[in-house]
């Protein structure tokens, strides 16, 4: 009998439930939902809290059990807002995020959705995207003179359910119009079935989360291998999307250099790393709150073995000259295998940018596509 791999396994993610809120199945997207999960039983619900309240006093791994529990909900608010990174003494890829989901799939020890959640833990996804579609519509006519960037992964991977709740059949016919807005999709996922099959990569940008393989085993569970992100990657590349990589967090275990020497060697023996829009760096950084959870749902991880201090923004990261040394190595091994790449540093300090790449985003041309917005 074949092996079941990861990627397979996740195609077939079933939630072991079903909640929907009052008046959602009239939604196409959730209509499309239900056809795909025929067999998964289904609950009506009014008020998420109550759902959410039963739910926390009779789990333990609450976070882990919500990640089972699919909501179909209807979202009240604005989809559109700036990216968070903007905080004190941080300098920041300034983007835009929408949130058409909440939580995900995977179970990546470092993830701070599971303090970002806690309350809220279930796997949520908002059908009404048409109202996400006009607001975008009325926010990029009244600014026709600025180019945004929209990103869909904050709170969520933006591929790894795209075969259950197939968001980008929405998403992508309305970006290829725009004249003025490109979308970037964030994943560690190999679900590139609904892009491979749609026929306009215009205004599209995909972009994978790497790490050595090593700590992809250690840290990401349930995630794709490199392999499979990177082949993803390539057929996406090749179909005429543009590409992205983010080695983030990148996570210092004894060994990393030769790790994350290995990880750039296989990235540009296995893709045009020419044609690579662009690679950012960031280091793992966590909120106080998150370092007791980590340790709690993931015995294992090594991502506590070196010291770490609160940043201005009062996250904690690896020290200074640590992280510098850091950035300098893995650019310096990017930088051997291509001249051209741009490669930014995310959610750090000024200090830092200027640390590492001798100037500040504001000052460097090339970036200057990433942060006019
Ligand atoms: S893929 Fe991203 S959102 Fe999903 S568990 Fe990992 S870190 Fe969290």
């Amino acid at each position: 009998m074949p092996i079941k791999t990861i990627s397979s396994a996740l195609a077939e993610y079933q939630p072991d439930i079903l909640f929907l809120e009052e008046g959602v199945s009239d939604y196409p997207l959730a209509q499309e939902v239900l056809s795909r999960l025929p067999g998964v039983p289904r609950q009506t619900f009014r008020d998420i809290s109550l759902l959410t309240e039963q739910m926390k006093s009779s789990q333990y791994d609450v976070f882990g059990e919500g990640k089972k529990r699919l909501v179909l909900s209807h979202f009240k608010g604005s989809f559109l807002k700036k990216c968070p990174g903007i905080s004190p003494g941080m300098v920041c890829c300034n983007y835009y995020v929408v949130n058409l989901s909440k939580n995900c799939v995977y179970d990546c020890s470092y993830c701070f959705l599971q303090d970002f959640l806690g309350n809220n833990p279930m796997q949520v996804a908002y059908v009404n995207v048409e109202n996400l579609l006009e607001e975008l519509e009325e926010v990029f006519t009244q600014y026709p003179d600025r180019n945004f960037r929209v990103g869909t992964g904050e709170l969520t991977d933006s591929l790894a359910l795209d075969s259950i709740i197939p968001y980008t059949a929405y998403l992508l016919p309305f970006f290829n119009r725009q004249s003025n807005a490109v979308l970037e999709l964030k994943t560690k996922s190999d679900q590139i079935e609904n892009l491979l099959n749609h026929p306009d990569p215009r205004n599209i940008i995909v972009s994978w989360s790497l790490n050595p393989q090593a700590i992809i085993d250690q840290e990401e569970k349930g995630t794709p291998g490199l392999i499979q992100r990177l082949e993803s990657a390539r057929a996406c590349l090749e179909k005429g999307y543009r590409i992205g990589f983010h080695f983030d967090p990148i996570i210092l275990i004894p060994g990393w250099e030769e790790a994350y020497q290995q990880l750039v060697n296989i990235v540009c023996d296995t893709l045009p790393i020419d044609q690579v829009e662009w690679v950012s760096l960031g280091s793992f950084r966590y909120r106080p709150s998150l370092k007791s959870i980590i340790k709690n749902r993931h015995p294992e991880t090594r991502l506590f073995t070196s010291e770490h201090l609160p940043s201005k923004d009062g996250k904690f990261r690896y020290l200074r000259p640590l992280r510098n040394q850091a950035y300098e190595t893995i650019r310096g091994y990017l930088m051997s295998r291509s001249q051209k790449l741009n490669i930014y540093l995310c959610m750090e300090t000024r200090e830092i940018w200027e640390g590492v790449t001798g100037k500040t985003p504001r000052s460097d041309k090339k970036l200057d596509q990433f942060f006019d917005l």
